[in-house]
């Protein structure tokens, strides 16, 4: 048996992948591995902000938004750490389809 893909993965290992790979490739790499086996992102490493810029792109606009689990509870996102903000925005950012 391959060792590599029965291990989970650590938070070193994506912190290591994101520096080694650029922030696109490390994006693609966490939304190709199962959910239950990633570290999520650094806000800094995707340049995360609160309130985004750019019309149409905010968090609640993007496929890896997830939507509070009660009406007054924090947002998150699949590949971001931390609570993030439905007005938010990233590098990650990829449309709804
Ligand atoms: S824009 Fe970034 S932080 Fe916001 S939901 Fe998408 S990937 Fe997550």
């Amino acid at each position: 048996m391959d060792d590599r893909t029965t291990r989970p993965l650590t938070r070193r290992h994506a912190l290591r992948h994101t520096a080694a790979l650029g922030v696109g490739a490390a994006v693609a790499w966490l939304a190709a591995t199962p959910v239950a086996a990633q570290a999520k992102l650094a806000k800094d490493a995707v340049k995360y902000v609160d309130k985004g810029d750019v019309p149409g792109k905010d968090c609640d606009d993007c496929r890896h938004y997830l939507a509070p689990a009660k009406a007054d509870g924090p947002a998150s996102c699949r590949l971001v750490e931390g609570a993030i903000s439905p007005h938010g925005h990233c590098a990650a950012f990829t449309p709804r389809a």
